[in-house]
């Protein structure tokens, strides 16, 4: 096969942290179960999800700016100790 792919139009997201469009593969999908954000790695839980590279630094500008309860709509601080383990796990 050669170099040449196919224009294929993939999807496209907003990284809540750093603001840079990506495509949507790149992108750690996020939902919030009760009040924890939780990471989607299969992109299959249902309900509304915020797109965040799976770098920390952009996780903890998105916790800076909060991002997540506004993308969520959440009424009040959501916890993502868990998310951001999951995060470091995963970036290295
Ligand atoms: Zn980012």
């Amino acid at each position: 096969m050669s170099g040449r792919t196919p224009a294929r139009v993939c999807p496209v997201r907003t990284c809540v942290g750093c603001r840079e469009r990506a495509a949507k593969d790149d992108l750690l999908r996020i939902v919030v179960i009760g009040s924890e954000c939780v990471p989607d790695d299969r992109g299959t839980l249902p309900g509304r999800g915020a797109y965040v590279h799976p770098a920390v630094v952009c996780l903890d500008q998105a916790v800076r700016r909060r991002a997540f309860p506004r993308a969520f709509r959440a009424q009040g601080p959501l916890d993502t100790a868990g998310l951001r383990r999951h995060v470091e796990q995963t970036a290295q």
